[in-house]
């Protein structure tokens, strides 16, 4: 079993309900089980700016399933949703990416472990620092917490008031 920990994104039409879909989705897929969610927060979109802004979570799970399976269910979860992959960094109904599994280090065509911008990505982060602060990111060997402190944008993500 490993713990591993999935961002989540989306901002086109009802943001709140993608990402609870998708986690929905998440719950009900074998072999893996959701652990910890964090709150939802809004972030200011990157890249492309003429695009609403995102809502973005991080979930805890664990599974036993290997890093590539756990891309492949993410996948099929993003196109069972119906995203379209148009734009790199265009809108999108939701979007997974496997931040860290375990202390593994994946680095192939298809599959980059830990995530490549997480270190940099204030949104993905806060949540994480919020469900797992002493994380350990097994290339920089730095905490979530130590990541976030040390990050210089300015980039706005606020938590997401649930109404
Ligand atoms: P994106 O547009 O951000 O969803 O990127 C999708 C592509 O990123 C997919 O084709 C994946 O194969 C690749 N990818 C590489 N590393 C990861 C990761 N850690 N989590 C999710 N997708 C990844």
């Amino acid at each position: 079993m490993a713990t591993a920990y999935i961002g989540l994104g989306s901002n086109i039409g009802d943001r709140k309900k993608n990402i609870e879909d998708a986690i929905n989705l998440i719950e009900i897929t074998p072999d893996i089980k959701i652990i910890k969610k964090s709150s939802l927060y809004i972030t200011e979109p990157i890249g492309y700016v003429g695009q609403d802004c995102f809502l973005n979570s991080v979930i805890e799970v664990i599974t036993k399933l290997s890093p590539d399976e756990l891309l492949h269910r993410c996948q099929a979860i993003e196109d069972k949703m119906g995203r379209v992959r148009t734009m790199f960094w265009g809108p999108r109904i939701i979007d997974l990416d496997i931040l860290l599994f375990g202390d593994e280090i994946v680095e192939d065509d298809k599959l980059i472990i830990p995530h490549p911008l997480m270190h940099n990505r204030r949104f993905v982060l806060i949540p994480l620092v919020e469900i797992a602060p002493d994380i350990m990111h097994p290339k920089l060997n730095k905490t979530a917490s130590e990541l976030l402190h040390q990050l210089k944008d300015g980039h706005k993500v606020e938590k997401y008031e649930r109404k």
